[in-house]
C-alpha cells in the first residue's frame, strides 16, 4: 500500500486485513514497537523518527524479509509503510520472487489535507489504535479504553520533514510500479469507507487479472 503519511494506509490496511483474514504488516507499527521495548533497532530507529527521517534501507529490508518469512503470510499480507524507497522495492521483488505478483495500490491525497489531518490526529498509547474526528476529541481510545495522545512525529515540523522525505524518497516508486498490470489509484480524499470500498474493487480487479493470467510456468 503506496501513499504518503497521513493518506490513511493504516486505517485502511487494518480494514482489509480483516476483512480478508490475512496479516498486516506495518513497518511503522514494528519500529514504534521495537522503540517501546528499547531493543538495539528500536533505539537506533528511535532518533531518527523523531526527525522524520528514514530508518537505514538495510535495518528495514532485514526486518521485513524476516517477517516474510513466517508462516502467517502464506495466503497473502498487506504491507503497510514498505517500501519507502526504491532500493526496499528492488529488495521487496526478490524476497516475494516465485509468489503471486504483488499487487501495488497507492492512496492519493492533497497536500494540504494531509497536514491538516496528521496536526489533529491521535493514537491510543495502550494498543496503537488511530482515532481521527470525533473519536480523537475524547480522552479515551474507543477501542481498549487507552490514554490518546498525539504521535511524537506529527507535530508541524516533523510533519513537514516526513512530507519532503515522502516526495523526495518514496513517491518515485509510483513510476517504479505504475507500468505494472497490478498497479492502482485510489482517491484517498473521500470518507473513509468509501476509500476502504474503492480500495477492495481496486486490489479485487489487480488480483483478477493475476488469476486470469493463470498458473505462471
Ligand atoms: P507515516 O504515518 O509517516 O506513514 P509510519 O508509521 O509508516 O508513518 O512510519 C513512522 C516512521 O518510521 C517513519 O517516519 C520512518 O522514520 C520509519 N519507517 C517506517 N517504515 C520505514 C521504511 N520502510 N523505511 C524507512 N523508515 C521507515
Amino acid at each position: 500500500m503506496l501513499g504518503p503519511p497521513g493518506a490513511g494506509k493504516g486505517t485502511q490496511a487494518t480494514q482489509i486485513a480483516r476483512a480478508r483474514g490475512i496479516p498486516k504488516i506495518s513497518t511503522g507499527d514494528i519500529l514504534r514497537e521495537a522503540e517501546h521495548n528499547r531493543t538495539e533497532i528500536g533505539r537506533r530507529a528511535s532518533a531518527i523518527m523523531a526527525r522524520g527521517e528514514l530508518v537505514s534501507d538495510d535495518i528495514m529490508i532485514g526486518i521485513v524479509r524476516e517477517r516474510l518469512d513466517q508462516k502467517d503470510v502464506g495466503n497473502g499480507f498487506i504491507l503497510d509503510g514498505f517500501p519507502r524507497t526504491v532500493t526496499q522495492a528492488a529488495a521487496l521483488d526478490e524476497i516475494v520472487k516465485g509468489r503471486d505478483p504483488l499487487v501495488v495500490v497507492e492512496i492519493v491525497v492533497p497536500e494540504t489535507e494531509l497536514v491538516q489531518r496528521l496536526s489533529v490526529r491521535m493514537v491510543c498509547e495502550t494498543c496503537g489504535e488511530t482515532a481521527h474526528g470525533a473519536a480523537a476529541k475524547v480522552a479515551d481510545c474507543q477501542r481498549c479504553g487507552g490514554r490518546l495522545v498525539q504521535r511524537s512525529d506529527d507535530n508541524d515540523a516533523v510533519v513537514l520533514e516526513r512530507l519532503k522525505v515522502y516526495h523526495r524518497q518514496t513517491q518515485p516508486l509510483v513510476e517504479y510500479y505504475q507500468t505494472r498490470p497490478t498497479f492502482r489509484s485510489v482517491n484517498g480524499s473521500q470518507a473513509p469507507d468509501r476509500v476502504a470500498a474503492d480500495l477492495m474493487a481496486a486490489i479485487e480487479s489487480a488480483a483478477s487479472g493475476v488469476a486470469a493470467k493463470g498458473p505462471r510456468p
